[in-house]
C-alpha cells in the first residue's frame, strides 16, 4: 500500500500534524539509541517521520535502512530526505524509482551541503545544481510524489537576502514543492516574519516551522554556526548556566515548549521537531498530543 502524501495530510488535518526528524547513525550504538527513542516516540502517533540523508558520511542505503526500521516500528508515513550531492540524474532516478517501488510517496527535496572538508556546492557528474531541479526530476519521473522543500526563515546562508532566497523558494515550489519545512529558528518572530514574506510573494504552500528541542550550549554553538540561524542569549545563558547535560536538555525543552505553545496559538499547520534520535523531547510531545 503506497504512503498517504503529506500533500493530502496537510489538506484533511483537523489539527496540527506533529512530524519527528531522525538521522542515520554511524554505528551500531548509535542505531541502538535510535530504536529505544524512536520506540518511546512511536506511542505519540506523529503523522510522519523522516530520514535525513547524507549527513555524518550516511549513505542512502543508510537512509532506506532506517526508513524501513521506522516502517517496521508502526510509523504511519515515512518520508526520506534526498540530496543531489555526489548522483547523476541516472543515480538520482535510480533510487527514485526504488522508493517508488517499495511505497514511499514523500521525498524531502534538497541541494544539500557540501561534503565535510568542502565549503562550496559542488554539481556531480551529469547532476543538479539546486533543490529545484531534483524536485523536476522526481516529478517528472513519477507524479504522484510529494516533494518537500527547506525553507530558511533567517535566509539561506548563501543567499544574498531573503528576497532573493524567497525567489528561488518560488522556484522549487513552481516546479512542484508541495510544501515546505523551515531550517530550525529559536525566536518564532523570524518564522513569522518569514511566513509574511512568502505570502506578499505568492507562495501558497503550508510552511511547517522545525523545531529543535537543545540538548546543550556546545551542540546548539555549533548547529547555529552552520545554518546561520540566530541563538538568542537569553537561552545561550540558560544553557551555559545548567549544571550538567539532564538540566541542559531541561532547559532547551522549556525553551522548544514555549515556542511550540506559541506558534499552535498563531496556527501554524503543524510542528516538525528535530528530534536528533533522542527521546528527551517525549514530554514535550506528550503535552503537545493532549493540547491536540
Ligand atoms: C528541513 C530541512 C531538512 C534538511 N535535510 C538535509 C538532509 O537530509 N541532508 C543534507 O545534506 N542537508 C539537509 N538540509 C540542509 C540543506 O541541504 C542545506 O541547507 C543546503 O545548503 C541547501 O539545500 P536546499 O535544498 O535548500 O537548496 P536550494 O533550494 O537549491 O538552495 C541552495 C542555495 O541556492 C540558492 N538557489 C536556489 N535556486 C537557485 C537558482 N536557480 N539560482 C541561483 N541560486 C539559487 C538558494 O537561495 C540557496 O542560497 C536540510 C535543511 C532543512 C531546512
Amino acid at each position: 500500500m503506497p504512503d498517504t502524501t503529506i500533500a493530502e495530510l496537510l489538506r484533511r488535518a483537523a489539527r496540527p500534524l506533529l512530524s519527528f526528524e531522525f538521522f542515520p547513525p554511524k554505528d551500531e550504538k548509535g542505531l541502538d539509541t535510535l530504536r529505544k527513542a524512536a520506540g518511546q516516540l512511536v506511542a505519540a502517533r506523529p503523522d510522519f517521520v523522516t530520514v535525513t540523508y547524507g549527513a555524518g558520511g550516511s549513505t542512502r542505503e543508510r537512509t532506506l535502512e532506517v526508513c524501513e526500521l521506522l516502517r517496521g516500528m508502526g510509523f504511519a508515513v515515512v518520508m526520506p530526505h534526498l540530496t543531489c550531492v555526489g548522483s547523476s540524474r541516472a543515480e538520482l532516478l535510480e533510487y527514485a524509482d526504488e522508493l517508488h517501488r517499495r511505497g514511499y510517496r514523500n521525498i524531502m527535496t534538497l541541494r544539500g551541503d557540501p561534503p565535510k572538508g568542502e565549503t562550496v556546492f559542488r554539481v556531480a557528474k551529469d547532476g543538479l545544481a539546486h533543490a529545484s531541479d531534483l524536485v523536476a526530476l522526481l516529478k517528472g519521473r513519477h507524479a504522484d510524489f510529494c516533494c518537500g522543500v527547506a525553507g530558511y526563515p533567517e535566509k539561506h546562508p548563501e543567499a544574498a537576502s531573503l528576497p532573493a532566497d524567497i525567489a528561488n523558494m518560488k522556484a522549487k515550489l513552481a516546479a512542484g514543492g508541495d510544501f515546505i519545512t523551515t531550517q530550525l529558528f529559536f525566536e518564532n518572530r523570524f518564522y513569522a516574519d518569514y511566513v509574511r514574506r512568502c505570502r506578499e510573494a505568492g507562495v501558497t504552500q503550508p510552511i511547517l516551522p522545525g523545531i529543535m528541542p537543545a540538548l546543550s550550549h556546545r551542540q546548539i554553538q555549533r548547529f547555529t554556526a552552520v545554518c546561520g540561524a540566530t541563538f538568542p542569549g537569553p537561552l545561550a545563558t540558560r544553557l551555559a548556566a545548567a549544571a550538567d547535560d539532564a538540566a541542559a536538555a531541561q532547559v532547551g525543552m522549556a525553551w522548544a515548549q514555549e515556542q511550540v505553545e506559541q506558534l499552535l496559538r498563531d496556527g501554524v499547520p503543524g510542528i516538525h521537531l528535530y528530534v536528533l534520535n533522542r527521546a528527551h523531547a517525549a514530554p514535550l510531545i506528550a503535552s503537545l498530543r493532549r493540547a491536540g
